[in-house]
């Protein structure tokens, strides 16, 4: 369980991994057999400034119930049932793949059942949850906000969260953001998805104006994927050669169960650490 200091407003992450989490479904690797189990990518946004502190999930990953549970202390109970945690105060989408979204259905009437949850997405994304018959019993529990792109959202007067487009595989037509969070003291860039870096032409500037940047780096090179078509996300290497020296933290997210920087003893995990960068782990907290 976390404990964060009183008073402050922080960034804690609560995942690394890609969409399916480790193990990898029906995966005999190395990696997935070795009884390790990491959570897929999420970040929270606590603000310890009020009582109780206030709850911001970025993504509702299919781990969402263990990640919950890391954040125990800070939601602290729910008023009308002490025995049960209170449930965050709104959560950010950013697209509608399975890590990002495959935790929704632990929120409607079989689990969690919350009541008025504000959900933040982009439009299309909202149109596709509250469309879509399956999701029925969960929506009319939630609060579906809209998020326009660059329009930054209020938390507190000196806390927002803006959404920033970036190019990523997009079966729907629904987009997919990345999210600046901006802080009293501190900015944070998180960004778990992207197809390439060149088809985004302020990757440089937006990456270079935030004091920490959590950036996608599912895969490393391309033998991690046995001969398959490459699958649209930038390799390590070469986010770090564009982002290893950015004035703030670059911090790597979103790993593929392949992926060798999971190796703490790989000479991909030192290559990382050698250029300045840090490997995202469940627990860190970002002062913002
Ligand atoms: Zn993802
Ligand atoms: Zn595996
Ligand atoms: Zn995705």
């Amino acid at each position: 369980m976390m404990k964060l200091s009183e008073g402050e407003v922080t960034a804690v992450l609560l995942g690394n991994m890609q969409d399916g989490g480790l193990p990898h479904i029906g995966c005999r690797c190395r990696t997935c057999t070795s009884g390790n189990v990491g959570y897929a990518t999420c970040l929270a946004v606590v603000d310890g400034r009020t009582s109780p502190d206030r709850v911001w999930l970025i993504d509702a990953t299919p781990d969402i119930k263990f990640q919950l549970n890391l954040l125990a202390d800070v939601l602290g109970p729910y008023p009308q049932r002490p025995d049960r945690l209170r449930q965050p105060d709104g959560i950010f989408l950013t697209h509608a793949h399975m890590g990002h979204i495959g935790g929704l259905p632990q929120l409607g009437p079989e689990a969690m059942f919350v009541q008025g949850l504000p959900i933040l997405a982009a439009a299309g994304l909202v149109g596709l949850l509250a469309e879509t018959a399956m999701w029925r019993p969960l929506m009319n529990n939630v609060q579906l906000i809209t998020l326009a792109p660059h329009e930054p959202i209020t938390l507190a007067p000196d806390l927002t969260v803006t959404p920033i487009p970036v190019p990523h595989r997009d079966e729907w037509g629904v987009g997919t953001f990345a999210f600046r969070v901006q802080g009293p003291g501190r900015s944070l860039l998180y960004l778990p998805d992207i197809d390439q870096w060149e088809a985004w032409a302020e990757a440089q500037a937006v990456l270079a104006a935030v004091d920490v940047a959590i950036v996608d780096a599912t895969f490393y090179g391309r033998e991690e994927l046995g001969g398959r078509d490459p699958v649209a996300h930038p390799y390590v290497p070469h986010t770090l050669s564009l982002f290893a020296g950015i004035p703030g933290q670059l911090i790597l997210t979103h790993f593929n169960h392949t992926n060798p920087v999971l190796d703490e003893t790989s000479r991909a995990h030192q290559t990382v650490l050698a250029a300045g960068v840090q490997v995202a782990h469940v627990g860190q907290v970002l002062g913002l």
